[in-house]
This record gives C-alpha cells, structure tokens and sequence, in this order.
C-alpha cells in the first residue's frame, strides 16, 4: 500500500516535533492557568467537541486557557474509546513499545508545567450519578453528570487545593441552568489513593500525585444530543475559570442552539499551501485532487479535523464525521511565480493562489508564459489549455463541482508536469439561472 505521508500542520503555539495540539489562549493580564483536556476517550464527542469550540470561539482577558481538544486523536477517528487500548490507564506505568507512549510523555509534560495551575479532563460518562441506587441508569455507579475528584483535598498549600469545595461550588453553577431536570450534576469521589482502584492509572491521579489539582467533568451519556453535552462542559469550564479568575469572552451566547450552529462550520482545509477547500458542502467523493506522491502537508482551521489515508485516497474527518473521500492524483510541486491575473466579470485583478474567486457571470484566466490552465468540468474539446478563455458557469459540466451546490468548480495551474496552485471558482449566482 503506498502511503501519501501526510502532516498536518502545526498549530503556532506549539513545538514542530509535538503529536498533541495545544491551543494557547493567553490574557493582556496576567494570571493563573487552566489546563483542559478533550477528548482522551475518542466515542465521548461531548468532551472534544467542547474543548474545539474553546479552542477557536473563547479569548481570554486575563490568566490563561490551554486547550488540548483532541488528545486521543487517532481514537476520535475511529470513534473508539482507546485504539490502543485505553489511553487514560496508562498514567502509572507505560511501556516504551505502547504506541501511546509518547502522548502520555507529552500529555505529563504539560501537567507538570510550572505554568499550569489545575486541569480538566473532560468525559461523556454512562447513566447519571446518584447517591442512592435508583435503577440501573441513576445509581452510585454511574458516571454521567459529575464534577469528579480523587479526594478530598490535597496536602500542599496550593491555592486549589480544596478539591471537594471547588467541585462542589461547579455542581451548584451547573445545577443553577440545567436543560431538564434530572440533568443535575454531583460531586464523585472516587477516593482513588484509598481504595486503590483503577483511577489510580489515570490522568487525574498522576496529577494530583504531582500536586497538581485536577477534575474530571463527566458529561451524561445519556443526553440525547452531543450538543447538550457540550454545553454542560463548557459551562463547567467557566465556572473554573470563574473560581480561579480567568477573565474570558465567547463570540457567541452561551446555549444549545447557537453550539448546534457552529458545530454546522467544518472550517477551511490547506494542502500544500497551493489547495484551499470549504469543507461545508464539500461533496463526498471528489475526484484527480492533485497531490505529491509523498510528504503532503494538510492543515485544517478546525482543531478536530483529521484524516484516514490509503492507496491513491484520503479520506476527510471533522471529529469522527467524515466530510469527504479524495481520491489523489500523485503530481510533483511548482510553485506558481509571476503575475496571475483574471478577468472576473470584467474586470482585471490580481489573482492568489490558492484562493476562491466569487464570480456573477464568468472569469477569463491570465497567467505568466509556460502557464497551463485546467478547469475541471470544462468540456470543450478545442481546448487543452483554458488560460484565456472566458469560462461561464454554463460551460462547466455541474458533476464535476466541488460542492453539493455545484456552484464551485476547481481551476487547477500546472507547468509542464508540475502542479503549482488551485483556484475555486465560486459562481455566486448560478442557483438563479
Ligand atoms: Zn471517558
């Protein structure tokens, strides 16, 4: 199988060699720093989903907020608790062989950073929690809905070193706006060091271990949609930023409906920086997309994209939602130098590469000598090159669209063999014609 050797890019805050993403929010003022985790179990989308809309939809006045949002990475892919077994065991003890071994190694960096002040670990646990044994969704046993901690408190003078209380104040916060009722949320003390049970191996448990507070923020299973989840995530997050003083702004109002809608946007995919795709209606099978047979750099705007990758195709994921099947076309690299100009509805402007043009009637393409021009879905056969043609949207065959509006279509630059940059041609008014 001939693997494409895909990287995808890195996001400015962190380090070229790291595997984790690491979002560093930081406040004009200084202050203390909240650490969160997403997504270390990949089938609780509640989790991640919270830490991405952090990620991208949160700014921070004063202290700071650093997000993982997909730490078991490979896992939301799949959709699978752990590929490798179960990610958040393997805190105590790891083998070097473990292919985990080295997000835990960084995973444990950033706890034990001197900056960081207490982590979250965020989950989408079984049931509701219940003091009392209801029945076998509301019991003692359960997870869903709780501020979970590993005792009571820890021993060492740091400023949040009353777990119990700090947990308790989040449940009363949570408790204060709930969906339903019955969504209300509980302290769980799972007295790790006591009972010496498997949460010894855990995230939170190293770092408490290391003096570091540190909470688990269960979500239910059992909300119906992972929009509500993330809801209640986010506004236990708050609420820690509220106790430790971490003054912050949203771009949006904070409620089920307006996370539904930004969970809607996909973002925006680079390749190579010569390709830039909308992957909002992108469809799901396109066709030829131009890539090098090796070392291919994908870079998302969405903290979850990622992407599945096999003989001759890439497969597209937001989370574990696959956006798009690409099937490549292996071509070497050039990059686009000179003037590239068009002529959009008549009038002449300097062109990008890549960039999307919104064209209302038609677009002429105008590039340097030695230039070629490939609109794909462009049929006439008199044509093997369609610089300097004017290219309508009637000309294009609409199968061959990038979109499922089949407004798009793709203008792809080569010289000689070389593939050097696309433009998207957006024919804005073509669902009037
Ligand atoms: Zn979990």
């Amino acid at each position: 199988m001939r693997l494409l050797f895909l990287f995808l890019c890195l996001i400015p805050s962190l380090h070229a060699d790291k595997l984790l993403d690491l979002y560093k929010l930081q406040g004009k003022q200084s202050g203390p720093t909240l650490l969160v985790f997403g997504g270390i179990h990949g089938d609780e989308p509640g989790g991640y989903l919270a830490a991405s809309i952090l990620a991208k939809h949160y700014s921070i006045q004063s202290g700071n907020l650093w997000v993982v949002p997909n730490t078991n990475k490979e896992s939301i892919l799949h959709y699978h608790r752990g590929v490798n077994g179960d990610l958040n065991r393997k805190f105590s003890a790891i083998s070097h062989h473990d292919p985990d071994a080295e997000t835990i190694k960084e995973i444990k960096e950033l706890i034990l950073h001197p900056e960081a002040n207490l982590i979250l670990n965020l989950h989408d646990g079984h049931g509701f929690f219940r003091e009392k044994y209801q029945n076998t969704i509301f019991n003692p046993g359960a997870w869903g809905q709780t501020c979970v901690i590993d005792q009571l408190k820890l021993d060492n003078n740091n400023s949040y070193d009353d777990l119990d209380c700090i947990a308790q104040k989040v449940s009363q916060t949570l408790n204060e706006h709930l969906l339903q009722d019955h969504h209300s949320f509980n302290v769980r003390n799972t007295q790790t060091k006591k009972k010496k049970n498997e949460m010894q191996y855990s995230l939170t448990y190293f770092a408490i271990s290391n003096d570091k507070p540190a909470f688990a923020i269960e979500t239910s299973k059992e909300l119906k949609e992972t929009v509500q989840k993330a809801f209640y995530q986010l506004r236990a997050i708050e609420a820690f930023m509220q106790i430790m003083g971490i003054r912050y702004q949203r771009d949006f109002e904070l409620n089920s409906e307006n996370i539904k809608s930004i969970t809607k946007s996909n973002g925006v995919l680079t390749i190579n920086d010569n390709i830039s795709l909308d992957l909002d209606n992108l469809r799901k099978n396109l066709r030829y997309i131009p890539l090098q047979s090796i070392k291919n750099d994908l870079c998302f705007s969405h903290p979850l994209g990622g992407v599945k990758e096999g003989n001759g195709f890439i497969e597209l994921y937001i989370g574990h939602k696959k956006i798009s099947h690409l099937s490549t076309t292996p071509f070497p690299l050039e990059k686009c130098e000179g003037l590239f100009e068009a002529t959009v509805d008549g009038e002449r402007k300097s062109i990008d590469l890549p960039s999307e043009v919104n064209i209302m009637s038609d677009i002429v393409f105008h590039a340097p000598e030695g230039y070629r021009l490939n609109v794909i879905g462009f049929t006439d056969p008199r044509y093997k090159n369609e610089l300097e043609i004017k290219i309508t949207a009637s000309s294009l065959l609409k199968r061959f669209s990038l979109d499922r509006e089949e407004r798009k279509f793709r203008a792809e630059f080569y010289k000689q063999d070389a593939f050097c940059g696309m433009v998207v041609l957006n024919y804005v008014a073509r669902k009037n014609q």
